[in-house]
């Protein structure tokens, strides 16, 4: 990583070094004359005086350039299983249908189950496997997605079918459509004696999800998570909307996917749950996950069962962090720790400057106001 020092940066510019000197110490830097500033830095300060440095984008188009060329010592993109996100209406189901569908795991067996909440789990059924990202609520869902990441393939809607279409139905349609994820409609509580899953059909019709046999593309399948039914049926359902996303991954590449949730535990470190979706994760690899770097210590899965690799869709509990990043940041492995950790250095200090032009905009908003 090439670098330059202040005093050739402020002559380049044509300002004063006591500028540039000044400019940094703002983003919290002591520097000298002839202090060497890494590219990043300097593409800070240049921006700050209206300049473009030539290699602005140095780190974030060397992260690129690696990943291609990572990439090409891949394989074959392989189909991979579908990410699943379940919404709708408080109480018509959600959680009835996810444990249902939890209950078809063919892997959890006597062992039990899944022994920790991470934020995703991945479940072998008879029908297929397929992985749940289960953040709380649909909040967590757009704000991913407003964050520029994109975990979830499709998505189920649990209508119940004595209910129908209610608020939350609607957002939840709202939502999915604006990400463009496709949704596959679960009608549920069809036990009870006032089901109407024709109205729920009519319903839903005027929301542009038609049902197959009305001539439309949206897969309906009738539930009942209390009872049992129709749980394969919609494990089923959810495969084939998966094939026609024609979704593939190439396990064989450098791992890249993205933070679903993380915290700081108090004897573990910073904790993060990882969605792979391309290559395949292994301890030791060196990543960046939004402002910060690491290297992979521990892959937990949902079990509990420390694991030596995780591939396309499947999510695991990262240790190794240097902090704590945020959901719906990108997760990449490189090869070189170094890049890693510049890489994240660079965005720190990206972040800190933003927060720093916020702050001094809030106070010159409030010497208006006092003025
Ligand atoms: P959520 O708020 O969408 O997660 O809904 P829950 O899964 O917590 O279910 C809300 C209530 O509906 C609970 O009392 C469930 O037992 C009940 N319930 C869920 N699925 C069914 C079903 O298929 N049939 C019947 N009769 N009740 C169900
Ligand atoms: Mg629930």
């Amino acid at each position: 990583v090439s670098t330059i020092s202040v005093g050739d940066l402020a002559r380049r510019m044509g300002i004063k070094a006591s500028e540039v000197i000044s400019a940094l110490m703002r983003l919290g830097v002591l520097a000298t004359l002839n202090q060497a500033l890494d590219v990043d830095t300097a593409a800070l300060i240049a921006a700050d005086f209206g300049y473009e440095v030539e290699q602005a984008m140095t780190e974030e188009l060397e992260l690129e350039a690696l990943q291609e060329q990572e990439s090409e010592m891949g394989g074959e993109a392989l189909p991979r299983p579908p990410v699943v996100t379940v919404m709708g209406h408080v109480d018509h189901g959600k959680t009835s249908i996810l444990d249902a569908i939890r209950k078809t795991d063919v892997v959890a067996g006597e062992a039990g189950g899944i022994t920790q909440h991470i934020g995703a789990y991945h479940v072998q059924s008879p029908s297929g496997d397929l992985t749940f990202v289960d953040t709380p609520g649909h909040a967590a869902f757009t704000e991913m997605r407003s964050r520029g990441a994109k975990v979830t393939d499709i998505v189920v809607l649990v209508v119940a079918a004595d209910d129908g279409v209610m608020d939350q139905t609607k957002e939840a349609i709202a939502h999915s459509k604006a990400a463009d994820v496709p949704i596959v409609v679960a009608v549920n509580k069809i036990d009870k004696d006032s089901a109407d899953p024709e109205r729920v059909k009519r319903e839903l019709s005027d929301f542009g999800l038609i049902p197959e046999e009305w001539g439309g593309t949206t897969i309906f399948c009738e539930t009942s998570a209390k009872k049992g039914i129709g749980i394969e049926d919609l494990i089923e359902s959810i495969q084939l909307q998966a094939e026609i996303l024609e979704l593939r991954a190439d396990a064989l590449r450098r791992a890249k996917g993205t933070v679903i949730e993380a915290q700081l535990h108090k004897g573990r470190g910073p904790v993060a749950t990882v969605l792979v979706q391309e290559g395949t994760l292994h301890p030791g690899d060196n990543f960046v996950a939004g402002n910060y770097s690491g290297k992979v210590r521990t892959l937990t899965n949902e079990r509990g069962e420390q694991v030596q690799a995780a591939g396309p869709s499947i999510p695991v509990e990262v240790q190794g962090l240097s902090g704590v990043p945020q959901a719906g940041d990108e997760f990449v492995v490189l090869t070189d720790e170094k890049m890693a950790k510049s890489v994240a250095s660079a965005r720190q200090l990206k972040a800190r400057e933003t927060e720093l032009a916020s702050a001094s905009k809030v106070s010159l908003e409030n010497l208006f106001e006092k003025i």
